[in-house]
C-alpha cells in the first residue's frame, strides 16, 4: 500500500519533471498585464512576487518588493499604468521580502493578518530604525511613523469594494499559519496566492514553523485550488494556474510521504536529513531548503510543535569574503580565520551602505548577529547591525 502510494507519487513527480523544463524568472522583473486593471510584478531571479490592482479610488498593491531598488522599480511600473496613488498596501506573507519595501508606499493603509498586525506592533527598535530609514527619499513621510500606525488587520477574511471591484483576502485557519493571506479576484479570477503558492522553487518551510508547516501549505492550497483561479500570482517564481497549486500538493504530499518511510526504517533525524531530497523537481531553484524542510516534516510526523530557539546576539568584524543573492547571503571572514555565513534581512540595520545591493566583496565590516542555539543555520545566521567602511 505504502509502496503503491509511492510509486504513484514518483511516477506524479517524473511527469512534472519532464513537463518542466523552464528555469527561473529572467534577470530582469516583467509586469505584466493580468486582466483589465490588473497586473503582476514578476521578481527577477525568483524573488518575491507582487500583484497591482488599479481601482478609481487608488491602487491596491500585494506585497512591496525583494529590496528596495525593485521596490522603487515596482513603484515606477506602476506610475507607468496609472496617476492613482498606491493607497494599500496587503501583507500575503510577513517576510522581508514582501513587507520589506512598505515604508516606501506609506501613507497607504497596510492591511495584514491578525496576527501579522501582533508582530509589527512588537518590533524591536533597530527594526523600527531600520523600516524608517529604508527609503530615505521618502523621509519626510516616514517622520515620526512606525510600521504600525498604517496598519489595518482582520481575523479570517475581508472584502475591499473599490470602485466597483471585488479584492477577496482569505485567510486559511491553521494553528502554524503565521498570518498568510491570500488575494482573489472572482470576477477576473486572478489570484496572489501567498505563501503556499510556489512554483518551480522548493519551499521554505522550516522547524520554528516560522513560515508555517506542510500541512498549513496543504490547507492553504486545497482552500485556494476550490476557487479554481485562471492566473495564479505565486510568492516566488514565473506566473501559475491552478495546476501548480496541485503540483505543490504532490510535491508536499511526496517530501512528507518520503519522511515517514525514512522514519519507519528507524532512521535518526541526522540521518534523514542527509538522505532527503526532492530531486524528482530537477530543475527546481532553492535546493539549499532541503536539510530544514525533512527536519520540518520530521517535527511534524512525530507530533512535535515548532523548535524553540534560544537566541545569543553577537559581535564579529573582519572582511567579507562572499556576497551574493544582491547582498543577502554573506561570509564574514575574521582577523582570527573564521567564516561566519551571514544572512541580511530586510531588518538589518545598515550603516555605510544605502542598502545590501550596494555590499561588497573585500568590504570591511562589522556585525551584530544572532546564534540559535541548537538550531542548524542552514542559511547563515541572521543580522541585527551591519556597519562597512564606505567605498
Ligand atoms: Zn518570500
Amino acid at each position: 500500500m505504502l509502496k503503491a502510494i509511492i510509486t504513484r507519487l514518483a511516477f506524479v513527480a517524473a511527469l512534472i519533471y519532464c513537463s518542466a523544463a523552464w528555469a527561473v524568472t529572467g534577470e530582469t522583473a516583467e509586469f505584466v498585464k493580468l486582466a483589465d486593471d490588473v497586473y503582476a510584478y514578476v521578481g527577477k531571479r525568483n524573488d518575491a512576487n507582487a500583484m497591482v490592482i488599479v481601482t478609481n479610488q487608488g491602487v491596491v498593491l500585494v506585497d512591496t518588493g525583494n529590496s528596495q531598488p525593485d521596490t522603487r522599480d515596482l513603484a515606477a511600473k506602476i506610475k507607468s499604468v496609472t496617476n492613482q496613488p498606491v493607497r494599500w498596501v496587503v501583507i500575503s506573507q510577513y517576510h522581508g521580502d514582501h513587507f520589506g519595501g512598505s515604508p516606501f508606499f506609506m501613507p497607504a493603509t497596510v492591511i495584514v493578518h491578525d496576527r501579522v498586525a501582533k508582530e509589527i506592533a512588537a518590533m524591536k527598535p533597530y527594526q523600527i530604525k531600520s523600516w524608517r530609514k529604508r527609503f530615505p527619499e521618502r523621509s519626510g513621510a516616514l517622520e515620526g511613523l512606525a510600521p504600525i500606525d498604517m496598519v489595518m488587520s482582520f481575523p479570517d477574511r475581508m472584502t475591499l469594494q473599490l470602485g466597483g471591484k471585488r479584492i477577496e483576502l482569505i485567510y486559511v485557519d491553521d494553528i502554524y499559519n503565521t498570518g498568510d493571506v491570500a488575494v482573489w479576484l472572482p470576477e477576473q479570477r486572478v489570484m496572489h496566492g501567498s505563501f503556499a503558492a510556489y512554483r518551480e522553487r522548493h519551499p521554505d518551510i522550516r522547524p520554528d514553523y516560522s513560515h508555517g508547516t506542510t500541512i498549513t501549505m496543504l490547507k492553504q492550497l486545497e482552500a485556494l485550488i476550490a476557487l479554481n483561479p485562471r492566473v495564479v500570482v505565486t510568492a516566488h517564481g514565473p506566473l501559475g494556474t491552478v495546476t501548480d497549486l496541485q503540483i505543490m500538493i504532490d510535491y508536499l504530499l511526496l517530501a512528507r510521504q518520503k519522511v515517514r518511510v525514512m522514519m519507519a526504517q528507524g532512521m535518526a533525524l541526522p540521518q534523514i536529513i542527509k538522505a532527503f531530497h526532492m530531486n524528482e523537481f530537477k530543475d527546481w531553484d532553492r535546493a539549499t531548503h532541503f536539510d530544514w524542510m525533512a527536519e520540518t516534516i520530521h517535527r511534524e510526523l512525530s507530533g512535535q510543535g515548532p523548535i524553540i530557539v534560544t537566541i545569543k546576539e553577537l559581535q564579529a568584524s573582519g572582511e567579507l569574503t562572499r556576497v551574493i543573492e544582491a547582498g543577502r547571503n554573506l561570509s564574514l571572514k575574521t582577523s582570527n580565520g573564521q567564516e561566519i555565513r551571514l544572512r541580511v534581512t530586510s531588518d538589518t540595520n545598515i550603516e555605510g551602505a544605502a542598502d545590501r545591493t550596494r555590499l561588497a566583496l573585500g568590504m570591511k565590516a562589522r556585525v551584530l548577529y544572532k546564534e540559535p542555539e541548537d538550531f542548524n543555520p542552514a542559511l547563515g545566521y541572521d543580522v541585527i547591525e551591519l556597519e562597512v567602511d564606505p567605498r
